[in-house]
């Protein structure tokens, strides 16, 4: 196991414990604050956390499921799409860690040019299916796109997973082109939830090693060339059908039995199908790569 007594963000080896729990210990750079896990979950624990099962666990093998978890996403991405839409609207978009592409969906829905990376071949595949062969399953250095590709490149839900951020921004850098845009959702160390649930934040888990504030995301942006434009936070689309199916996956005591009641209630009319957003904790950062530095010399 190795402990990681260099911060990612400004290298200071002033690393201090900030939270402990059963299986994960939390620390923090005593110079700019940035959040990560000491040690980070071995090499075979993190193999295990991404098998097939990572995406099992939506429920998404039976079709039923598949449908309903991608019309939920769909709705909370078309929402995102609207926030991008006031800068740029059109052209190549890619998203990392599309999982079973339904970002992709949604972009492609108003004309964008899409293109997705997974690691996961099992979710890869089901993107394959609607989008083709645009689909690139592996890790982002190994598909190799030029430089300057992607007039927006999308992360959501993955930046907190990668174990080297500052090197992970640096090829997507490279992959946007001047003036292209960066959109990334990622949990909120300074959000209302983490405040309150302290060590308990439902954030706080074996998958995310890294935990970012709106202040340490944006100077990582910043030292990668970015200027970065709105922080503000991330919202997600619910509604009770979904929620229902996902707490018959995952068993919670008392609440369960009480789903299979309210299920008789709401299951089959409109109110079971109406969409909701809340705010889950996580923010949305968008950043502008800014156009090449002459060089003077
Ligand atoms: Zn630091």
């Amino acid at each position: 196991m190795l402990l990681n007594t260099n911060c990612n963000l400004c290298h200071s080896t002033s690393i201090k414990p900030l939270y402990s729990k059963a299986d994960l210990n939390i620390v923090k750079c005593g110079s700019c604050g940035l959040t990560f896990l000491s040690p980070f979950p071995d090499e075979e624990a993190i193999k295990k956390l991404y098998s097939e099962d990572y995406y099992l666990a939506w429920g998404i093998q039976e079709p039923k499921n598949l449908e309903l978890v991608r019309s939920i996403k769909m709705a909370t991405f078309r929402r995102e799409l609207e926030h991008l839409r006031k800068y740029v609207g059109s052209g190549k978009i890619l998203d990392i860690g599309c999982a079973m592409g339904f970002f992709l969906e949604a972009a492609r829905e108003s004309n964008w040019d899409v293109y997705g990376v997974e690691l996961s071949t099992y979710a890869a595949k089901i993107a394959q299916q609607t989008l083709g062969q645009k689909i690139y399953n592996g890790a982002l250095e190994a598909a190799k796109f030029e430089d300057g590709f992607f007039e927006v490149v999308v992360m959501s839900d993955l930046l907190e997973h990668v174990t080297d951020p500052a090197s992970f921004l640096t090829e997507v850098m490279r992959i946007i082109k001047p003036g292209g845009l960066l959109m990334i959702v990622t949990p909120n160390l300074e959000s209302l939830s983490a405040k309150i649930m302290r060590r308990h934040w439902n954030h706080f888990n074996q998958e995310h090693l890294y935990y970012f504030s709106p202040g340490t995301i944006s100077r990582f942006l910043k030292e990668k060339s970015f200027e970065v434009l709105d922080v503000y936070p991330a919202v997600k689309a619910f509604n009770y059908i979904y929620i229902s199916s996902q707490l018959k996956i995952h068993r919670v005591p008392i609440v369960t039995p009480i789903i299979k009641l309210l299920d008789k209630i709401l299951l089959n009319n409109s109110i079971g199908q109406a969409l909701f957003y809340a705010y889950a904790g996580e923010m949305s950062v968008l950043a502008r790569k800014t156009e090449i530095k002459q060089d003077v010399s």
